[in-house]
């Protein structure tokens, strides 16, 4: 009975340890989130900030980095035997015609 009563209190302690220090990890996650959206208020704030702010919400420099991009993203063409549209790279060029596979090449 006493080493029974014994385990009871250790683990009682042990759930009270472990609650404290769930309430710390949490208390910790509030006040580091709490911090960084105080932060992002903060510097929205500052005039200097401003361009890239306007530039998030407008999302205009991000599409026109998409069209950037367009022009390096392959060609799609569509294969002479069965029309599969295939990547340029991926497929085969012969005699002035596009193929999806060597298979078909032939
Ligand atoms: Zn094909």
């Amino acid at each position: 009975m006493l080493n029974c009563q014994g385990h009871e209190r250790r683990l009682l302690q042990g759930t009270g340890v472990f609650v404290v220090k769930l309430v710390l990890i949490v208390l910790l996650l509030v006040i580091v989130f709490g911090i960084g959206t105080l932060a992002r208020v903060f510097f929205r704030m500052l005039p200097g900030s401003r361009p890239n702010a306007s530039r998030g919400l407008d999302g205009r420099s991000p599409s026109s980095s998409r069209f950037g991009n367009e022009e390096k993203v392959e060609r799609m063409l569509a294969c002479s035997v069965c029309g599969v549209h295939v990547p340029e790279s991926e497929g085969i060029e012969a005699a002035g015609r596009f193929f999806c596979c060597e298979a078909h090449r032939k």
